[in-house]
């Protein structure tokens, strides 16, 4: 499987925000956004360079949202086909796609730090979706889908880390989760509001219909 290999916050660099691609580490002050010093996009020469076209601005919207959620341009594009199938606002829809993957829901459930552990914890069958070992981290969740750390010692001791050290994390309205009993539970769709990225959506939606 194809997987990125660069360091993370080189794109928190380049987009100029913080996307939270480390867990802990991003809340502290380590985090490079939040060094006056290193709060500039990488490479030496940066500073020469011209404000960036129309193009480009689109495509770095576009790569935020990439990044953010820890996609391939390919499934990117299928979620954005996706999105334009169904009815509502295109840009909207996507994000809301997004937002209903299960490692991003087992991410903000507080079972792990990050989006990238959350895939891993999917992809190696710790994870169960309505009583079922669900390995694909980009299947879609829906209202009233119960999603439970598997009842095996190496899975919850697993869990029990992040749990200890996510401990306040807040877990947004669509959602409620349970700790104690590494159990999570879909409460509704999730709405534009919920979506947590600060990104100008009909921009992602102009580049990708070009
Ligand atoms: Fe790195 Fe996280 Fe800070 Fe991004 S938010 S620059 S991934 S520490």
């Amino acid at each position: 499987m194809a997987r990125y290999t660069t360091p993370v916050c080189r794109r928190c660099r380049r987009a100029g925000m913080k996307l939270y691609l480390k867990g802990v580490r991003c809340e502290t002050a380590r985090c490079p956004i939040e060094k006056q010093w290193r709060n500039k996009p990488p490479g030496m020469h940066f500073w020469q360079r011209r404000r960036p076209s129309e193009y480009g601005v689109r495509l770095r919207e576009k790569q935020k949202l990439r990044w953010y959620s820890g996609v391939l341009e390919r499934q990117f594009r299928r979620f954005f086909d996706e999105a334009q199938r169904t009815k509502g606002s295109t840009g909207e829809r996507l994000l809301i796609l997004m937002e209903r993957r299960l490692d991003n829901v087992v991410y903000r459930l507080g079972f792990t730090s990050g989006r990238k552990a959350a895939r891993q914890l999917v992809n190696h069958g710790h994870v169960l979706v309505n009583d079922r070992v669900a390995d694909i981290p980009s299947q879609k969740v829906k209202p009233g889908d119960v999603i439970q750390i598997r009842d095996r010692k190496a899975s919850r001791d697993l869990v029990q880390q992040w749990l200890t050290e996510e401990e306040g994390r807040v877990v947004p309205p669509w959602l409620s989760a349970d700790p104690p009993n590494f159990r999570g539970e879909v409460k509704t769709m999730p709405s534009r509001e919920d979506v947590s990225i600060q990104l100008n959506e009909q921009l992602i939606v102009e580049f990708c219909s070009r």
